[in-house]
């Protein structure tokens, strides 16, 4: 063959040295965390694949952006610029800055949202959940069944299920329905795109019933990115023309900027209604910060909006997505089971189908966890029965469909090269897959147990 290699889209001008500890000061550490992986120092994790937000590489014109931040109170040009490159490349006349996702969320939200209402949406994402019934309002999960079937290969696994929608609207009625939340891509679902098809119909139901329809847009670039290379009529589209179509169907979207923003901190709302920017302009000065900044500094805003623009090129897109691609076939040439097709920003490993012999109540998806920082110092996260947590009434274990540990890819981070060591990481543990046991819980918290968790093996 004759085609010229493949590489990235740019080179690498400074470098963050990293240690790498050997494998028995790995065991060791682990075990003082008594096995959760978040309380490792990040400074003993060679390969951190914990998430992908906020934990990208900024580009020169980023960093450069950063000196012309603006930090004044009041009438910023940085947030001028910030909004004038929201409104060019996602339609919206108006814009509210917030610190991060959630804090857009709880200003929206607390603008919108009454107690007993009822929210539709395609997997809600965790934090959007969390401040719906956090108001006492049920977020109700309208996603296609393929979503949770990991031998189904569909290529927009992030669809809304159209009869699901209406059947919902018909059982709760459209008074309780102040808005539906689409989020693309469906991070959930294990970053899994949604249709073009599958928006324009969302919005027809929605416009059918005056439902306004806001998009969780945290990975909107990623999506386009996904319709461009597998929806029919859109190859010939830009990323920017896709993603102004998608926006198209949305009255408002909430982001984390810490994902396609390419930013380490940030987030925002905008919307098309003057009366809604208005509400929402009370609680962010309330819960944020003044109209013009919203938690984030003038310089924030700078690299923000030259990280929109960035995070919207195709080459870009191409090396991201391609990258958790190689990744996932890495792992499948092993044998090793994953969700297929590979989501945008993540590889997410089957560990129910990986460790049979442990049972779902002994944490297989923590189990396999450990031993990846165990034998390559890689840090992936477990979305299993912790994450799933017990049931708030009785007190049970929920025992989820798919037992995953997801190894979420940080942003123009890592080279092809560490995503080897990952691969040859869980070959290490594949090949001794009979020997490992199950661990037990020593201490959760009564809520969100997952993030200071400790645990016993067996
Ligand atoms: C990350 C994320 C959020 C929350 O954003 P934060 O910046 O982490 O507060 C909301 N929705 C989706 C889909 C996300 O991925």
């Amino acid at each position: 063959m004759n085609t010229q290699p493949y590489a990235e889209p740019w080179r690498i001008k400074m470098v963050e040295p990293l240690e790498i500890l050997t494998r028995e000061e790995r065991i060791e550490k682990i075990r003082e965390t008594e096995f959760n992986l978040f309380n490792l120092n990040a400074e003993d994790v060679y390969i951190d694949l914990l998430t992908d937000s906020g934990t990208g590489a900024m580009s020169d014109r980023q960093w450069s952006a950063l000196m012309m931040g603006n930090e004044s109170y009041g009438g910023s040009p940085s947030f001028r610029r910030l909004k004038e490159t929201i409104t060019e490349l996602l339609g919206f006349p108006h814009v509210v800055p917030t610190h991060q996702g959630r804090a857009a969320e709880n200003v929206l939200f607390s603008a919108m949202l009454k107690p007993g209402n009822v929210v539709p949406g395609n997997a809600h994402f965790d934090t959007t959940k969390g401040h719906i019934e956090f108001r006492n309002a049920i977020a109700l999960d309208c996603t296609v069944d393929e979503a949770s079937d990991i031998n189904d290969h569909g290529p927009f696994k992030g669809n809304v299920d159209i009869s699901k929608l209406r059947a919902g609207i018909n059982k709760y009625g459209v008074e309780n329905i102040p808005f539906m939340v689409l989020t693309v891509t469906c991070n959930s679902g294990g970053g899994q795109p949604v249709s073009m098809q599958n928006i324009s119909e969302v919005a027809q139901v929605c416009r059918e019933h005056k439902i306004p329809l806001f998009f969780d847009s945290a990975r909107f670039a990623e999506n386009a990115y996904f319709i461009k290379m597998r929806e029919d009529g859109y190859q010939d589209k830009s990323i920017r023309e896709i993603v102004k179509e998608m926006y198209s169907y949305a009255d408002a979207m909430t982001m984390s900027a810490k994902k396609d923003g390419i930013v380490n901190m940030g987030g925002f709302i905008a919307m098309h209604d003057e009366e809604l920017y208005r509400q929402c302009c009370t609680f962010n000065i309330m819960f944020e910060g003044y109209i013009s900044y919203g938690g984030m500094s003038g310089r924030d805003m700078e690299a923000l909006a030259t990280g929109l623009m960035e995070g919207t090129e195709f080459e870009y897109l191409q090396a991201r997505i391609s990258q958790v691609a190689y990744l996932g076939a890495e792992i499948c040439k092993l044998g090793i089971p994953i969700i297929r097709p590979t989501g945008g920003h993540a590889v997410y490993v089957d560990a129910k189908a990986f460790f049979p012999q442990i049972p779902q109540t002994e944490y297989p998806a923590q189990v396999l966890g450990v031993a990846l920082y165990e034998e390559a110092g890689v840090r992936g996260v477990e979305i299993g029965t912790v994450l799933a947590d017990r049931d708030p009434v009785t007190r049970e274990e929920r025992l989820p469909k798919m037992e995953l540990l997801r190894l979420a890819i940080p942003r123009r981070v890592y080279t092809n090269n560490h995503m080897d060591v990952v691969a040859w990481g869980l070959k290490q543990i594949w090949e001794k897959r009979e020997s490992y046991r199950g661990l037990k819980i020593k201490y959760e918290a009564p809520i969100m147990r997952h993030f200071t968790a400790t645990f016993e093996q067996i």
